[in-house]
Protein backbone atom coordinates (compact mmCIF):
# COMPACT_ATOMS: atom_id res chain seq x y z
CA UNK A 1 0.00 0.00 0.00
CA UNK A 2 2.59 2.50 1.25
CA UNK A 3 5.03 1.27 -2.29
CA UNK A 4 1.25 2.46 -4.08
CA UNK A 5 1.20 5.81 -2.43
CA UNK A 6 4.71 6.22 -3.25
CA UNK A 7 4.51 4.99 -7.06
CA UNK A 8 1.45 7.66 -6.77
CA UNK A 9 3.56 10.07 -5.78
CA UNK A 10 6.03 9.62 -8.61
CA UNK A 11 3.78 9.47 -11.62
CA UNK A 12 2.27 12.71 -10.01
CA UNK A 13 5.76 14.53 -10.04
CA UNK A 14 6.52 13.07 -13.88
CA UNK A 15 3.02 13.70 -15.49
CA UNK A 16 3.97 17.62 -13.88
CA UNK A 17 7.05 17.61 -15.36
CA UNK A 18 6.48 16.53 -18.19
CA UNK A 19 3.16 17.05 -19.59
CA UNK A 20 2.77 20.67 -21.59
CA UNK A 21 0.37 22.99 -20.71
CA UNK A 22 -1.20 23.07 -23.84
CA UNK A 23 -2.13 18.65 -23.13
CA UNK A 24 -3.71 19.33 -20.30
CA UNK A 25 -6.75 21.13 -21.51
CA UNK A 26 -10.04 19.24 -23.09
CA UNK A 27 -9.33 17.93 -26.78
CA UNK A 28 -11.81 18.92 -29.80
CA UNK A 29 -11.78 15.16 -31.39
CA UNK A 30 -10.28 16.38 -34.41
CA UNK A 31 -7.05 16.54 -32.43
CA UNK A 32 -6.75 13.58 -31.69
CA UNK A 33 -3.95 11.30 -32.51
CA UNK A 34 -4.57 8.09 -34.27
CA UNK A 35 -1.21 7.00 -35.31
CA UNK A 36 -0.10 5.03 -38.48
CA UNK A 37 0.83 6.30 -41.62
CA UNK A 38 -1.18 8.97 -42.18
CA UNK A 39 -1.53 10.17 -38.62
CA UNK A 40 -0.45 13.58 -37.86
CA UNK A 41 -0.22 15.63 -34.66
CA UNK A 42 -2.12 18.70 -33.69
CA UNK A 43 0.81 20.31 -32.61
CA UNK A 44 4.59 19.94 -31.78
CA UNK A 45 3.32 19.89 -27.96
CA UNK A 46 1.28 16.75 -28.95
CA UNK A 47 4.21 15.18 -30.75
CA UNK A 48 6.10 15.95 -27.68
CA UNK A 49 3.65 14.07 -25.41
CA UNK A 50 3.10 11.44 -27.29
CA UNK A 51 6.94 10.67 -27.62
CA UNK A 52 7.75 10.81 -23.71
CA UNK A 53 4.52 9.01 -23.04
CA UNK A 54 6.20 6.10 -25.45
CA UNK A 55 9.59 6.59 -24.10
CA UNK A 56 8.65 5.96 -20.69
CA UNK A 57 6.47 2.89 -21.42
CA UNK A 58 2.84 4.79 -20.62
CA UNK A 59 0.99 4.33 -23.84
CA UNK A 60 0.40 0.78 -22.88
CA UNK A 61 1.03 1.38 -19.44
CA UNK A 62 0.07 -2.32 -18.44
CA UNK A 63 1.77 -4.46 -21.36
CA UNK A 64 5.05 -5.99 -20.47
CA UNK A 65 8.36 -3.74 -21.11
CA UNK A 66 9.30 -6.05 -24.01
CA UNK A 67 6.62 -5.33 -26.04
CA UNK A 68 7.32 -1.29 -25.36
CA UNK A 69 4.95 -1.08 -22.50
CA UNK A 70 5.06 0.04 -19.05
CA UNK A 71 4.82 -3.40 -17.34
CA UNK A 72 2.60 -1.88 -14.67
CA UNK A 73 0.59 -3.88 -12.51
CA UNK A 74 -3.55 -3.39 -12.70
CA UNK A 75 -3.28 -0.80 -9.47
CA UNK A 76 -0.51 0.90 -10.52
CA UNK A 77 -2.29 1.45 -14.42
CA UNK A 78 -5.22 2.83 -12.48
CA UNK A 79 -3.44 5.20 -10.09
CA UNK A 80 -2.20 6.41 -13.43
CA UNK A 81 -5.27 6.82 -15.19
CA UNK A 82 -6.23 8.36 -12.12
CA UNK A 83 -3.54 11.44 -12.13
CA UNK A 84 -3.51 11.70 -15.63
CA UNK A 85 -7.33 12.78 -14.98
CA UNK A 86 -6.78 14.86 -12.26
CA UNK A 87 -4.23 16.95 -14.05
CA UNK A 88 -6.39 16.92 -16.98
CA UNK A 89 -4.06 15.02 -19.35
CA UNK A 90 -4.87 14.38 -22.88
CA UNK A 91 -4.63 10.65 -23.96
CA UNK A 92 -1.54 11.37 -26.19
CA UNK A 93 -2.75 8.46 -28.83
CA UNK A 94 -5.90 6.47 -29.46
CA UNK A 95 -7.07 3.41 -31.54
CA UNK A 96 -8.17 -0.15 -31.77
CA UNK A 97 -4.74 -1.56 -31.95
CA UNK A 98 -4.06 -0.25 -28.20
CA UNK A 99 -7.60 -0.84 -26.72
CA UNK A 100 -8.98 -4.15 -28.47
CA UNK A 101 -6.02 -5.87 -30.61
CA UNK A 102 -3.20 -5.87 -28.41
CA UNK A 103 -5.06 -7.36 -25.31
CA UNK A 104 -6.28 -9.79 -27.71
CA UNK A 105 -2.36 -10.53 -29.34
CA UNK A 106 -1.24 -10.85 -25.83
CA UNK A 107 -3.26 -13.55 -25.31
CA UNK A 108 -3.52 -15.79 -28.67
CA UNK A 109 -0.31 -13.96 -30.76
CA UNK A 110 3.04 -15.91 -30.93
CA UNK A 111 5.62 -14.57 -30.25
CA UNK A 112 6.38 -13.11 -33.80
CA UNK A 113 3.06 -11.45 -33.97
CA UNK A 114 3.54 -9.90 -30.29
CA UNK A 115 6.77 -8.37 -31.60
CA UNK A 116 5.92 -6.83 -34.52
CA UNK A 117 2.50 -5.78 -34.16
CA UNK A 118 2.58 -4.69 -30.33
CA UNK A 119 6.10 -2.36 -30.77
CA UNK A 120 4.18 -0.53 -33.66
CA UNK A 121 0.77 -0.20 -32.11
CA UNK A 122 2.67 1.33 -29.04
CA UNK A 123 5.22 3.09 -31.27
CA UNK A 124 2.18 5.27 -33.33
CA UNK A 125 3.10 3.33 -36.49
CA UNK A 126 -0.15 1.06 -37.62
CA UNK A 127 -3.83 2.03 -37.30
CA UNK A 128 -6.07 -0.82 -37.37
CA UNK A 129 -9.85 -1.09 -37.91
CA UNK A 130 -12.02 -3.88 -37.15
CA UNK A 131 -12.99 -6.00 -39.74
CA UNK A 132 -16.08 -7.94 -38.29
CA UNK A 133 -19.46 -7.07 -39.34
CA UNK A 134 -20.63 -7.98 -42.97
CA UNK A 135 -23.65 -6.43 -45.12
CA UNK A 136 -25.80 -9.79 -43.64
CA UNK A 137 -23.74 -10.47 -40.90
CA UNK A 138 -24.31 -8.20 -37.77
CA UNK A 139 -26.12 -9.27 -34.57
CA UNK A 140 -25.57 -13.10 -36.05
CA UNK A 141 -21.77 -12.49 -36.58
CA UNK A 142 -21.33 -16.28 -36.58
CA UNK A 143 -22.71 -16.26 -39.70
CA UNK A 144 -20.38 -14.06 -41.69
CA UNK A 145 -19.34 -14.94 -45.19
CA UNK A 146 -15.79 -13.42 -45.92
CA UNK A 147 -13.53 -16.39 -46.96
CA UNK A 148 -10.04 -17.20 -47.30
CA UNK A 149 -9.23 -20.11 -48.61
CA UNK A 150 -5.98 -22.04 -48.05
CA UNK A 151 -3.57 -21.63 -50.81
CA UNK A 152 -0.69 -23.36 -49.44
CA UNK A 153 1.67 -20.70 -48.59
CA UNK A 154 -1.40 -17.89 -47.97
CA UNK A 155 -4.52 -17.41 -48.13
CA UNK A 156 -6.93 -16.30 -50.87
CA UNK A 157 -9.47 -13.59 -49.18
CA UNK A 158 -12.58 -12.39 -50.96
CA UNK A 159 -15.55 -11.25 -49.93
CA UNK A 160 -16.76 -7.81 -47.62
CA UNK A 161 -17.38 -6.03 -44.45
CA UNK A 162 -19.28 -3.08 -43.70
CA UNK A 163 -19.59 -0.61 -40.70
CA UNK A 164 -15.67 -0.68 -40.32
CA UNK A 165 -14.87 2.58 -39.01
CA UNK A 166 -12.14 4.97 -40.26
CA UNK A 167 -11.04 2.01 -42.57
CA UNK A 168 -9.94 4.50 -45.43
CA UNK A 169 -7.29 6.11 -42.44
CA UNK A 170 -5.97 2.32 -41.35
CA UNK A 171 -2.80 0.36 -42.14
CA UNK A 172 -3.79 -3.19 -40.87
CA UNK A 173 -7.35 -4.63 -40.11
CA UNK A 174 -7.95 -7.50 -37.81
CA UNK A 175 -10.69 -9.70 -39.80
CA UNK A 176 -12.92 -12.64 -39.70
CA UNK A 177 -12.66 -14.70 -42.17
CA UNK A 178 -15.12 -18.34 -43.30
CA UNK A 179 -12.01 -21.11 -43.59
CA UNK A 180 -14.16 -24.08 -42.98
CA UNK A 181 -17.87 -23.23 -45.03
CA UNK A 182 -18.54 -27.08 -43.89
CA UNK A 183 -18.06 -27.00 -40.25
CA UNK A 184 -20.37 -25.40 -37.75
CA UNK A 185 -20.68 -21.56 -38.20
CA UNK A 186 -18.26 -20.90 -35.08
CA UNK A 187 -16.30 -23.61 -35.90
CA UNK A 188 -15.17 -22.35 -39.41
CA UNK A 189 -14.09 -19.16 -38.80
CA UNK A 190 -10.23 -17.70 -38.22
CA UNK A 191 -8.64 -14.66 -37.10
CA UNK A 192 -6.65 -12.74 -39.79
CA UNK A 193 -4.20 -9.56 -39.52
CA UNK A 194 -4.49 -7.86 -43.23
CA UNK A 195 -2.44 -4.88 -44.50
CA UNK A 196 -5.03 -2.84 -46.25
CA UNK A 197 -2.15 -1.44 -48.83
CA UNK A 198 -2.17 -5.32 -50.47
CA UNK A 199 -3.23 -5.42 -53.64
CA UNK A 200 -7.48 -6.40 -54.37
CA UNK A 201 -8.67 -4.54 -50.67
CA UNK A 202 -10.36 -1.35 -51.58
CA UNK A 203 -12.92 0.84 -49.42
CA UNK A 204 -16.04 2.98 -50.04
CA UNK A 205 -16.83 5.46 -47.27
CA UNK A 206 -20.93 5.16 -45.93
CA UNK A 207 -21.93 9.04 -45.85
CA UNK A 208 -24.50 9.14 -42.90
CA UNK A 209 -26.98 11.75 -42.13
CA UNK A 210 -24.77 14.01 -40.35
CA UNK A 211 -22.60 14.21 -44.03
CA UNK A 212 -19.82 12.66 -42.21
CA UNK A 213 -18.35 9.34 -42.51
CA UNK A 214 -17.20 7.52 -39.72
CA UNK A 215 -17.78 4.00 -42.07
CA UNK A 216 -16.50 2.69 -44.76
CA UNK A 217 -17.73 -1.09 -46.61
CA UNK A 218 -13.93 -2.61 -47.04
CA UNK A 219 -14.41 -5.23 -50.00
CA UNK A 220 -11.64 -8.14 -50.46
CA UNK A 221 -10.95 -9.28 -54.06
CA UNK A 222 -8.49 -11.70 -54.49
CA UNK A 223 -5.98 -10.57 -51.61
CA UNK A 224 -3.04 -12.56 -50.74
CA UNK A 225 -2.30 -12.99 -46.89
CA UNK A 226 0.66 -14.71 -45.65
CA UNK A 227 -0.07 -17.30 -43.43
CA UNK A 228 1.93 -15.65 -40.62
CA UNK A 229 -0.98 -13.51 -40.10
CA UNK A 230 -2.95 -16.06 -38.80
CA UNK A 231 -3.88 -15.47 -34.60
CA UNK A 232 -4.41 -18.49 -32.91
CA UNK A 233 -5.26 -22.24 -34.57
CA UNK A 234 -7.13 -22.24 -38.44
CA UNK A 235 -10.91 -22.39 -37.39
CA UNK A 236 -10.42 -21.38 -34.23
CA UNK A 237 -10.84 -17.66 -34.44
CA UNK A 238 -14.21 -17.33 -32.85
CA UNK A 239 -12.22 -18.05 -29.02
CA UNK A 240 -9.94 -14.67 -30.24
CA UNK A 241 -12.90 -13.03 -31.69
CA UNK A 242 -14.70 -13.02 -28.38
CA UNK A 243 -11.55 -12.46 -26.49
CA UNK A 244 -11.22 -9.21 -28.17
CA UNK A 245 -15.34 -7.71 -27.94
CA UNK A 246 -14.83 -8.34 -24.01
CA UNK A 247 -12.35 -5.54 -23.90
CA UNK A 248 -14.36 -3.50 -27.20
CA UNK A 249 -17.21 -3.45 -24.18
CA UNK A 250 -15.28 -2.75 -21.75
CA UNK A 251 -13.62 0.37 -23.30
CA UNK A 252 -17.52 0.97 -24.36
CA UNK A 253 -18.80 0.43 -20.74
CA UNK A 254 -16.54 3.60 -19.79
CA UNK A 255 -17.95 5.71 -22.85
CA UNK A 256 -19.05 8.68 -20.80
CA UNK A 257 -16.56 9.05 -17.96
CA UNK A 258 -14.02 10.63 -20.63
CA UNK A 259 -15.99 12.32 -23.57
CA UNK A 260 -13.49 14.55 -25.60
CA UNK A 261 -16.10 17.09 -26.48
CA UNK A 262 -17.75 19.67 -23.97
CA UNK A 263 -20.83 17.97 -23.33
CA UNK A 264 -22.71 19.41 -20.28
CA UNK A 265 -23.12 17.80 -17.12
CA UNK A 266 -26.68 17.53 -16.18
CA UNK A 267 -26.69 19.13 -12.37
CA UNK A 268 -25.07 22.00 -13.83
CA UNK A 269 -27.37 22.40 -17.04
CA UNK A 270 -30.40 22.37 -15.01
CA UNK A 271 -29.08 25.27 -12.85
CA UNK A 272 -28.29 26.95 -16.19
CA UNK A 273 -31.42 26.34 -18.08
CA UNK A 274 -33.94 24.84 -16.01
CA UNK A 275 -36.48 27.13 -14.13
CA UNK A 276 -35.74 27.36 -10.10
CA UNK A 277 -38.33 28.76 -7.44
CA UNK A 278 -36.94 29.20 -4.10
CA UNK A 279 -33.63 27.42 -4.91
CA UNK A 280 -35.41 24.22 -6.02
CA UNK A 281 -35.73 23.07 -9.60
CA UNK A 282 -39.52 24.02 -10.22
CA UNK A 283 -40.09 20.75 -12.98
CA UNK A 284 -41.07 17.82 -10.56
CA UNK A 285 -40.65 15.00 -13.32
CA UNK A 286 -37.09 16.46 -14.15
CA UNK A 287 -36.16 16.51 -10.17
CA UNK A 288 -37.23 12.93 -10.62
CA UNK A 289 -35.07 12.58 -13.79
CA UNK A 290 -32.16 13.99 -12.60
CA UNK A 291 -32.02 11.94 -9.20
CA UNK A 292 -32.72 8.68 -10.61
CA UNK A 293 -29.49 9.52 -12.98
CA UNK A 294 -27.01 10.75 -10.35
CA UNK A 295 -28.65 7.33 -8.84
CA UNK A 296 -27.45 4.99 -11.65
CA UNK A 297 -24.15 6.93 -11.61
CA UNK A 298 -23.26 6.14 -8.33
CA UNK A 299 -24.41 2.47 -8.60
CA UNK A 300 -22.38 2.10 -11.96
CA UNK A 301 -19.46 4.12 -10.62
CA UNK A 302 -19.43 1.79 -7.31
CA UNK A 303 -19.59 -1.39 -9.78
CA UNK A 304 -17.01 -0.64 -12.14
CA UNK A 305 -14.72 -0.23 -8.42
CA UNK A 306 -16.10 -3.68 -7.68
CA UNK A 307 -15.08 -5.21 -11.18
CA UNK A 308 -11.86 -3.64 -10.62
CA UNK A 309 -10.98 -5.01 -7.27
CA UNK A 310 -12.23 -8.95 -8.08
CA UNK A 311 -9.77 -8.80 -11.11
CA UNK A 312 -7.00 -7.45 -8.80
CA UNK A 313 -7.92 -10.33 -6.45
CA UNK A 314 -8.29 -12.90 -9.54
CA UNK A 315 -12.08 -13.65 -9.39
CA UNK A 316 -14.49 -13.94 -12.54
CA UNK A 317 -17.09 -11.79 -12.84
CA UNK A 318 -19.86 -11.48 -14.34
CA UNK A 319 -19.73 -7.41 -14.24
CA UNK A 320 -18.18 -6.49 -17.30
CA UNK A 321 -20.98 -8.89 -19.37
CA UNK A 322 -23.21 -5.95 -18.16
CA UNK A 323 -21.38 -3.18 -17.87
CA UNK A 324 -21.64 -2.48 -21.59
CA UNK A 325 -25.01 -2.83 -21.58
CA UNK A 326 -25.48 -0.89 -18.62
CA UNK A 327 -22.82 1.99 -19.53
CA UNK A 328 -24.25 2.69 -22.85
CA UNK A 329 -27.88 3.06 -21.75
CA UNK A 330 -26.70 5.22 -18.86
CA UNK A 331 -25.03 7.46 -21.63
CA UNK A 332 -27.88 7.73 -23.51
CA UNK A 333 -30.57 8.43 -20.90
CA UNK A 334 -28.27 11.06 -19.98
CA UNK A 335 -28.33 12.56 -23.25
CA UNK A 336 -31.61 12.77 -23.20
CA UNK A 337 -32.12 14.34 -19.88
CA UNK A 338 -29.65 16.81 -20.86
CA UNK A 339 -32.07 17.29 -23.93
CA UNK A 340 -35.18 17.66 -22.21
CA UNK A 341 -33.14 20.36 -19.31
CA UNK A 342 -31.95 22.45 -22.41
CA UNK A 343 -35.19 23.12 -24.37
CA UNK A 344 -34.49 24.50 -27.48
CA UNK A 345 -31.14 25.37 -26.58
CA UNK A 346 -31.03 21.52 -27.62
CA UNK A 347 -31.68 21.95 -31.27
CA UNK A 348 -28.82 22.97 -32.44
CA UNK A 349 -26.94 21.11 -34.82
CA UNK A 350 -24.48 23.37 -35.88
CA UNK A 351 -24.41 27.33 -36.42
CA UNK A 352 -22.94 30.79 -34.53
CA UNK A 353 -26.48 31.21 -32.27
CA UNK A 354 -25.59 28.07 -30.51
CA UNK A 355 -22.32 27.54 -27.89
CA UNK A 356 -19.86 24.98 -28.54
CA UNK A 357 -21.18 22.91 -25.51
CA UNK A 358 -24.84 23.01 -26.70
CA UNK A 359 -23.50 21.65 -30.35
CA UNK A 360 -21.13 19.19 -28.75
CA UNK A 361 -24.13 17.99 -26.29
CA UNK A 362 -26.47 17.08 -29.25
CA UNK A 363 -23.95 15.86 -31.34
CA UNK A 364 -23.45 13.45 -28.21
CA UNK A 365 -27.15 12.84 -27.90
CA UNK A 366 -26.89 10.80 -32.05
CA UNK A 367 -23.64 9.05 -30.92
CA UNK A 368 -25.05 7.79 -27.44
CA UNK A 369 -27.90 5.70 -29.17
CA UNK A 370 -24.89 4.57 -32.09
CA UNK A 371 -23.12 3.56 -28.81
CA UNK A 372 -25.69 1.51 -27.70
CA UNK A 373 -25.48 -0.69 -31.59
CA UNK A 374 -21.44 -0.55 -31.67
CA UNK A 375 -19.70 -3.91 -30.18
CA UNK A 376 -23.33 -5.71 -30.11
CA UNK A 377 -26.42 -3.89 -29.35
CA UNK A 378 -28.22 -3.74 -26.06
CA UNK A 379 -30.71 -6.70 -26.95
CA UNK A 380 -28.07 -8.83 -28.25
CA UNK A 381 -26.30 -7.73 -24.14
CA UNK A 382 -29.40 -8.59 -22.98
CA UNK A 383 -29.66 -11.76 -24.60
CA UNK A 384 -26.07 -12.84 -23.69
CA UNK A 385 -26.51 -11.56 -19.61
CA UNK A 386 -29.74 -13.85 -20.10
CA UNK A 387 -27.90 -17.04 -21.46
CA UNK A 388 -24.74 -16.79 -19.58
CA UNK A 389 -25.45 -14.90 -16.27
CA UNK A 390 -28.86 -15.71 -15.25
CA UNK A 391 -28.72 -18.99 -17.09
CA UNK A 392 -31.99 -18.61 -18.55
CA UNK A 393 -33.24 -20.90 -21.50
CA UNK A 394 -32.37 -19.64 -25.11
C1 LIG B 1 -20.76 3.59 -34.25
C2 LIG B 1 -20.59 2.21 -34.79
C3 LIG B 1 -19.33 1.75 -35.12
C4 LIG B 1 -19.16 0.46 -35.64
N1 LIG B 1 -17.90 0.06 -36.01
C5 LIG B 1 -17.71 -1.17 -36.52
C6 LIG B 1 -16.41 -1.58 -36.92
O1 LIG B 1 -15.43 -0.81 -36.86
N2 LIG B 1 -16.25 -2.83 -37.40
C7 LIG B 1 -17.29 -3.71 -37.49
O2 LIG B 1 -17.06 -4.85 -37.88
N3 LIG B 1 -18.56 -3.34 -37.15
C8 LIG B 1 -18.79 -2.08 -36.67
N4 LIG B 1 -20.08 -1.68 -36.32
C9 LIG B 1 -21.19 -2.57 -36.60
C10 LIG B 1 -21.86 -3.16 -35.38
O3 LIG B 1 -21.05 -4.16 -34.80
C11 LIG B 1 -23.22 -3.69 -35.83
O4 LIG B 1 -23.99 -2.59 -36.27
C12 LIG B 1 -23.97 -4.40 -34.71
O5 LIG B 1 -23.31 -5.57 -34.33
C13 LIG B 1 -25.42 -4.74 -35.12
O6 LIG B 1 -25.45 -5.41 -36.33
P1 LIG B 1 -26.39 -4.90 -37.55
O7 LIG B 1 -26.10 -3.44 -37.75
O8 LIG B 1 -26.16 -5.81 -38.70
O9 LIG B 1 -27.86 -5.02 -37.00
P2 LIG B 1 -28.79 -6.31 -37.04
O10 LIG B 1 -28.03 -7.49 -36.53
O11 LIG B 1 -29.40 -6.43 -38.38
O12 LIG B 1 -29.88 -5.93 -35.96
C14 LIG B 1 -31.00 -5.08 -36.28
C15 LIG B 1 -31.87 -4.97 -35.02
O13 LIG B 1 -32.38 -6.27 -34.66
C16 LIG B 1 -32.04 -6.58 -33.30
N5 LIG B 1 -31.74 -8.01 -33.18
C17 LIG B 1 -30.99 -8.77 -34.03
N6 LIG B 1 -30.91 -10.04 -33.58
C18 LIG B 1 -31.61 -10.10 -32.42
C19 LIG B 1 -31.89 -11.14 -31.48
N7 LIG B 1 -31.41 -12.37 -31.64
N8 LIG B 1 -32.63 -10.82 -30.38
C20 LIG B 1 -33.11 -9.55 -30.18
N9 LIG B 1 -32.89 -8.54 -31.07
C21 LIG B 1 -32.15 -8.80 -32.16
C22 LIG B 1 -30.80 -5.75 -33.00
O14 LIG B 1 -30.66 -5.51 -31.62
C23 LIG B 1 -31.09 -4.47 -33.79
O15 LIG B 1 -31.91 -3.62 -33.04
C24 LIG B 1 -20.27 -0.38 -35.82
C25 LIG B 1 -21.55 0.08 -35.50
C26 LIG B 1 -21.73 1.35 -35.00
C27 LIG B 1 -23.11 1.84 -34.69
Amino acid sequence: MEDLEQFRLEVRQWLEANCPESQRQPMPPEEQYWGGRRGKFASEDARLWFERMRDKGWVAPEWPTEYGGGGLSPQQGKILAEEMKALRCRKPIFGLGLWMLGPALLEYGNEEQKQRHLRAIVNGEARWCQGYSEPGSGSDLASLQCKAEDKGDHFLVNGSKIWTTKADQCDWIFCLVRTDPDAKKQEGISFLLIDMDDPGISTTPIELISGESEFCQTFFDNVKVPKENLVGELNQGWSVAKALLVHERKLMSEIGSDSPRQVLVPNAAAREYAEFVDGRLADPELRRRLAEYDMRMQAIGLTHFRTFEEKVAGQRSAAPLIMKYAGTEAEKQKSELLLAIMGSRGLGWEGKEFSEAEIDTVRNWAMSYAMTIAGGTSEIQLNVIAKNVLQLPQ
